[in-house]
């Protein structure tokens, strides 16, 4: 990692805190329902999220339904990079799922890499292929050629392709998260590790807060960690120090 970039400025309590899920809070695993949650995390969050008024959201490629699974209905949950969500958002619209027939034009990929798998999540498709690595510019490709032909967004991630609409993606999420009452006029800080996130550290940095890029590699973020054990002391420091600064 490049030790010229700043680690992230402590917390006030007057701060809004955005979390990416995979790759931030919980290691990457194979298969997205192999992750281990760190069983204090969920606790650890629900603190935070008190003592900075409620503003608190875990922001992920995930489902909702997924990010409920693993981190409770407590906190705020926005799913599909702002497709869904559990707080209802300003300027919240209906979004068309995807049609059936972008992961039907994807299928004979599949079968030429018996590691590539879709994950359908409604209003987009993961494409994996970690567990087939060489498959990368096949994927790539391909991906490519359906996105075109359905008018969706390519979003290449840490061995995973997401085809979406255009407008729905975590800076546009973290906009109009900042609109609710709970957010608004906070100082955003977003914590993430992936390509899916740099449009949410421009957002937060236009608002004058800051990106928090988690691992190497060229990033838009002005402040890193290191890894997802340096994401956990930092969150365990800020909840510590918060609370210090609200005792008499
Ligand atoms: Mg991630």
């Amino acid at each position: 990692m490049d030790e010229t970039y700043p680690t992230p400025p402590p917390l006030c309590g007057s701060d809004a805190l955005l979390l990416d899920f995979d790759g931030t809070l919980v290691e990457l695993a194979p298969r997205p329902d192999a992750i281990a949650v760190d069983p204090a995390l969920p606790g650890l969050l629900g603190a935070l999220a008190a003592q900075l008024g409620g503003a608190l959201a875990v922001i992920s490629g995930r489902p909702l339904a997924e990010l409920q699974h693993w981190l409770g209905a407590e906190l705020t949950l926005i799913g599909v990079h702002g497709a869904e969500a559990n707080l209802p958002l300003p300027g919240a619209r209906e979004i068309a799922p995807l049609p059936a027939a972008v992961g039907e034009a994807l299928e004979p990929l599949c079968r030429r890499h018996p590691g590539v798998w879709l994950e359908p999540k409604r209003y987009a498709l993961g494409v994996h292929y970690r567990e087939s690595p060489g498959a990368e510019e096949d994927v790539l490709q391909a991906c490519a050629t359906v996105a075109q032909d359905y008018g969706l967004e390519r979003l290449c991630g840490k061995c995973i392709v997401e085809l979406r609409h255009a407008d729905i993606h975590k800076g546009a999420a973290l906009q109009r998260l900042l609109q609710h009452p709970r957010y608004a006029g906070r100082r955003p800080l977003m914590l993430g590790d992936d390509r899916t996130d740099e449009d949410a550290f421009v957002a937060a940095q236009d608002a004058g807060g800051c990106g928090v890029k988690v691992g190497g590699g060229a990033s838009q973020a002005r402040c890193r960690l290191a890894s997802v054990a340096d994401v956990h002391a930092w969150l365990r420091a800020q909840a510590e120090q918060l609370d210090a600064g609200e005792s008499p």
